[in-house]
């Protein structure tokens, strides 16, 4: 052991000298492209990331769940890939007992945007009901949690002995997995950054027409981890199941923004 750290301090503090350069990119980058042998890291703006998982996995993970929890990652694992592949990711990795999506180029935190509402619709509607119905009771609450963020991403691959993986750092990253992990099941936390771009797009910000009239569908909450960014937005709302979410997503994926019932103060 002494002598892999006494290597490891000699690595650590080679990186920590040697100088890195930063290298932008306006469209994203493949993986094959990403730099592993050279510290270079490829920066991109205006990147938006949505990160899912599971509410009390910890629990979940206990040996009297262990086949209860083989079967809920089963169910929840590859449909919330297919819905966040759906809505055009550059990215996507499967991490743990969820995943998370990159999304960028044209309209990337609308389509970024509907990615999450479908997740939070499918746990709701779909994954917990389908849970209690199929594996009864006694099993922990759970269901797919969700956050988002959108900023600059630095990349590279990083690795040891041949296998490299990509590397996505940044705030993004970091901030919607701190906004998936204050999340409730089915619950949708987004940063202000992310929220402030939909402020005054209708479709996003109130309920469909069902109600009369539409009402606020986002109140505010507190990502402490996040520090001085803390103060954020969750959704209370998912897709309305009455023929109006396919029309909001459109609407939203297509740029719409004012509807005639909806006013505001
Ligand atoms: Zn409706």
């Amino acid at each position: 052991m002494t002598a892999l750290l006494t290597e490891l301090d000699t690595t650590a503090r080679a990186a920590l000298k040697s100088p890195t350069t930063i290298e932008d990119t306006t469209l994203f980058p493949s993986v094959d492209s990403l730099y592993s042998r050279k510290p270079t890291w490829k920066r991109i703006k205006d990147a938006v990331v949505v990160s899912a998982d599971l509410k009390n996995s910890t629990q979940l993970s206990f040996g009297k769940y262990i086949n209860t929890s083989a079967k809920i990652y089963e169910a929840s694992t590859a449909p919330l890939v297919s819905i966040l592949w759906a809505f055009k990711p550059a990215f996507v990795d499967i991490q743990g007992d969820g995943a998370f999506a990159i999304y960028h180029g044209e309209r990337a935190t609308e389509r970024a945007l509907c990615a999450a509402i479908t997740i939070k619709t499918f746990s709701a509607v779909t994954l917990e009901p389908k849970i209690r119905e199929i594996l009864g009771e006694k099993v922990p609450d759970t269901g797919l949690k969700t956050g988002m963020d959108r900023g600059t991403l630095i990349a590279r691959k990083l690795g040891v002995h041949g296998t490299n993986e990509p590397v996505w750092a940044g705030r993004p990253v970091n901030f919607a997995f701190k906004c998936a992990g204050r999340a409730d099941a089915h619950g949708l936390i987004v940063t202000e950054e992310v929220f402030k771009h939909f402020a005054s797009n209708d479709y996003v910000t109130h309920s469909c027409d069902h109600s009369d009239p539409p009402t606020e569908l986002w109140h505010e909450t507190d990502v402490e981890k996040l520090g001085t960014h803390s103060k954020c937005k969750e959704l209370t709302s998912h897709w309305c199941e009455n023929g109006c979410g396919d029309r909001f997503a459109t609407a939203i994926l297509t740029g719409q923004k004012k509807r005639e019932t909806v006013t505001r103060a």
